[in-house]
């Protein structure tokens, strides 16, 4: 069997050093708040190519904490209205509308499936404060004319970085983009800890401190307290197993890109549409995600093979319970790709043997 991820294998991958990391941490008495965060820090703000960086508990918190912090510092109020792709992971939607902020849906371009930058301006009213892109799947999101309406309408631009740690835009890295960026390490992810754990980059500085105070209870000084915050920080054996990982990131990233360009040269079959990758360097292929009319067929077919194909996502947020105000809405192309997407399995170890079992399980199909 050919598991979607596995991440135990991603775990040895990066052994023994993440255990010497982890032994470190235990053997030196300083769990929280230590030397390991710090110089993590350091060197994610570095790689991303920001001034600073926030440890924070996980992606979900970086991106809640980003927008309670803009509402703190007065750029954003309750009822202002953040543009924001459709077809996201439900954590970029929770983030807003948990700071009583409402989510704006655009529909994302059915080739890129990343938000759809033609279709932003119409979105935007007086009341709009940030546009947040999510480099889906890992591939980046962003676009000069989404930069230039954010000049032209001074709207903050976040960055969801959750899937895309690594990928590169013009020579930057994604999470250097925009005014601010939240990321995640869920072990999942390409970047992944060994447990909870994200990350908000930015180059602002008093939104950089708002942060950090917001994340260690809006406290500014020890027992001070500024803000009403939250308990959200990441811990001292995360942040030295990250260290580790973060050392090997472009590494693992490139052999899934090897395995991406391997799929979209030799999967070849009429009712299946491959990712469309103008730009090699603008995706770190978190997923690998091809569409089809039969797509629930396709996955049962790999599944017989021995293959484990995931959907992400199988219903959209504005479908989900959680969000019944929205059930009536109608986003056909969002629709469209929740019910068409099979993602195939990538991963830093797989091998060239693995890899070819799934294309000839893919082009088998019928
Ligand atoms: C994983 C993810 C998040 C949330 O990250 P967690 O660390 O799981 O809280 C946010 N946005 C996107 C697009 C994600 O994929």
């Amino acid at each position: 069997m050919i598991k979607f991820l596995d991440i135990q294998r991603i775990t040895e991958l990066h052994s023994p050093e993440i255990h010497e990391a982890a032994s470190r941490v235990i053997n030196s008495g300083w769990y929280l708040l230590g030397e390991e965060i710090a110089r993590f820090e350091k060197e994610y703000a570095r790689y991303i190519g920001t001034d600073y960086c926030v440890g924070v508990a996980n992606g979900l918190d970086a991106l809640r904490i980003i927008l309670r912090a803009y509402k703190e510092m007065g750029v954003m109020h309750e009822g202002d209205e953040i543009i924001v792709p459709a077809n996201t992971f439900i954590a970029s939607i929770i983030a807003i509308t948990d700071n009583r902020l409402v989510p704006v849906l655009v529909e994302p371009n059915i080739n890129s499936y990343q938000i759809d930058d033609a279709k932003i301006e119409s979105a935007i009213t007086p009341k709009t404060k940030a546009i947040m892109i999510v480099h889906l799947y890992g591939q980046c999101a962003y676009s000069e004319k989404i930069g230039q309406l954010c000049q032209k309408y001074n709207l903050k631009l976040i960055e969801d970085n959750a899937q895309a740690s690594g990928c590169k835009y013009n020579g930057k890295t994604t999470g250097s983009l925009g005014d601010v960026a939240g990321h995640s390490f869920y072990p999942g992810k390409n970047l992944g800890a060994l447990g909870d754990g994200g990350a908000v980059t930015t180059s602002d500085r008093l939104l950089d401190k708002t942060v950090r105070s917001l994340a260690n209870y809006g406290s500014t000084a020890k027992y001070i307290f500024d803000y009403q915050g939250y308990n959200s920080r990441l811990d001292e054996i995360q942040a030295a197993i990250l260290s580790v990982k973060l050392s090997r990131l472009d590494k693992d990233n490139q052999r899934r890109k090897e395995v991406a360009r391997y799929y979209l040269e030799n999967i070849n079959h009429p009712e299946i549409i491959l990712p469309k990758v103008p730009d090699r360097d603008a995706h770190v292929f978190h997923l690998f995600v091809i569409r089809s009319h039969r797509r629930d067929s396709l996955r049962e077919h790999l599944h017989d093979q021995g293959i484990e194909a995931l959907i992400h996502y199988p219903v959209p947020p504005h479908k989900q319970k959680a969000y019944k105000e929205w059930n009536d809405m109608e986003l056909p192309i969002t629709e469209k790709i929740h019910a068409e997407v099979l993602s195939l399995p990538i991963a830093p170890y797989i091998t060239d043997k693995e890899i070819k079992s799934v294309v000839d399980a893919v082009n088998a199909f019928c």
